[in-house]
């Protein structure tokens, strides 16, 4: 199984998020693993351009995360 964390990062620590790490969405509460939707809330479809780290509690750019950005687009819903 092709393990795409491994490509995303944390840009002050190194941290490597894990499968099983969760982010919480501002807006409606939910939680899910931000990495699965680039950002984007599966719940209320919020998109989040900020992400904090699970160690080091740094709020970085979501794209600044991924080593290989070219994948990677942040869809808002504006
Ligand atoms: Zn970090
Ligand atoms: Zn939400």
């Amino acid at each position: 199984m092709f393990n795409y964390f491994s490509k995303i990062n944390c840009p002050t620590c190194h941290y490597q998020p894990k499968r099983l790490n969760r982010w919480e969405c501002e807006e409606c509460g939910h939680r899910w693993n931000i990495f699965d939707t680039y950002g984007k809330c599966p719940h209320c479809g919020h998109t989040h351009a900020e992400t904090e780290c699970p160690k080091c509690h740094d709020l970085n750019s979501h794209t600044d995360w991924y080593i290989d950005w070219r994948d990677v687009e942040l869809e808002f819903a504006d």
